[in-house]
């Protein structure tokens, strides 16, 4: 079970940057990160939300043809929701590809990919936390321009103790 707690947007995306290895290709990458000014706390199990952000964050660096990986991370709300968007500069996916990149053990197979030599998880896994959170993940693509990956986080309002002991 998911062990939730109120958390900060920005620190659960400081924590999952200094969580990411060091190799020369994170290490080059720029990181743009534009929170709303009114951004409410989310609701969610600290451990896995970042890892949520580490998988998304490493293959945003990942899936890049030797360009400078840039990631964009924008956080905003609406009345219930936090989303957290990630942009990347990557190679993008093809639209045939896209409703089964979150299938346990697929990976699209471009050079990219087979060089990285993933399992094909990672997306499995992130939308699994982010159900078991009553969240969702979607994505965007446009090949050879770069990807933008949605999360969607339930925000903490002060009714959340209640709402957990009638559950
Ligand atoms: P791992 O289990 O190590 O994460 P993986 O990275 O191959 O392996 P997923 O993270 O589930 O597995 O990603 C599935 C596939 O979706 C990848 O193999 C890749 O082809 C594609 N993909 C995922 N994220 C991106 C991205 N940001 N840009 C381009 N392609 C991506
Ligand atoms: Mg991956």
């Amino acid at each position: 079970r998911v062990n939730r707690q109120p958390l900060r947007v920005g620190a659960v995306i400081d924590n999952a940057i200094h969580r990411l290895p060091q190799h020369a290709a994170f290490a080059n990458t720029e990181f743009d990160i534009q929170l709303s000014s009114d951004l409410p706390l989310i609701y969610a199990d600290k451990l896995r939300m970042e890892q949520v952000l580490v998988n998304l964050f490493t293959n945003a660096i990942q899936y890049n043809d030797n360009k400078k990986p840039f990631l964009r991370i924008m956080a905003e709300a609406d009345e219930a929701m936090v989303h957290i968007l990630i942009e990347d500069n990557g190679i993008g996916i093809a639209e045939n590809h896209l409703d089964h990149i979150f299938d346990r053990f697929y990976r699209v197979d471009v050079s990219a990919s087979r060089q990285t030599g993933g399992t094909g998880l990672g997306l499995a896994i992130c939308k699994g936390i982010m159900e078991a959170h009553g969240g969702r993940i979607q994505v965007r693509s446009t090949p050879g321009a770069g990807s933008t990956f949605i999360i969607s986080i339930p925000a903490f309002s002060a009714k959340e103790g209640e709402d957990d002991e009638k559950a």
